[in-house]
């Protein structure tokens, strides 16, 4: 039986409206970003949903939170038992104890269950990307190994106005929820807390 408690509450319900509309531009630009690098990750053994990602926002768990209250009964028990699995793996996985690649617990033959509702790097993994950072120096990213191997023209993403949108989103929802917590974590645990 799942028995989450909620780590916070929300009052504010335009949060959800706010988050929907941060992950849309993200997934707008992605599209923009794979369409001229005729990208795809269709048929990719690498899928990045075997790899071990941690995530760092109030604002994602709380929207993957409201995708979990969607599920049913029977699917939120299956993705929990998944999860309470995938954690101590993980974490050997972190230690480098293991090389073994980790199904998150979301993924369903090879889909994701919660794909509305998927965190930020799910969204703009594998694509070649930049971020203009406050000092003025560019990070810039390949993309994973089949987007330099198969993109026809690489026009990279650029991340800075995704990044400095989520940002803001994410000091103003801390400041009205007075939540202060340092947040690292993989899918599987986010399902679990
Ligand atoms: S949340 Fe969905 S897209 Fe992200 S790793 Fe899990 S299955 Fe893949």
């Amino acid at each position: 039986m799942h028995t989450s408690r909620p780590l916070i509450t929300i009052e504010n319900p335009e949060w959800i409206n706010r988050i929907a509309l941060l992950f849309k531009k993200m997934d707008r630009s992605y599209a923009e970003a794979s369409e001229a690098g005729e990208f795809s990750c269709t048929g990719c053994q690498e899928n990045c949903c075997l790899s071990l990602f941690y995530h760092h926002t109030l604002l994602e768990l709380l929207y993957l939170r409201e995708g979990l209250n969607s599920l049913s009964e029977e699917t939120l028990n299956t993705v929990t038992f998944r999860a309470q699995e995938a954690v101590p793996r993980l974490h050997r996985r972190a230690e480098d104890e293991t090389l073994e690649k980790i199904p998150c617990p979301l993924m369903e033959e090879g889909q994701c269950l919660l794909y509305t509702h998927r965190p930020m790097v799910c969204r703009l993994h594998g694509v070649a990307h930049f971020l203009e950072r406050p000092d003025g120096s560019v990070l810039k990213g390949p993309g994973c190994s089949r987007y330099e191997e198969t993109a026809a023209d690489n026009r990279p993403l650029n991340r800075t106005p995704l990044y400095k949108e989520m940002a803001h989103l994410e000091k103003t929802l801390r400041q009205e929820t007075g939540f202060t917590d340092r947040l690292k974590l993989t899918i599987a645990e986010m399902i679990l807390l």
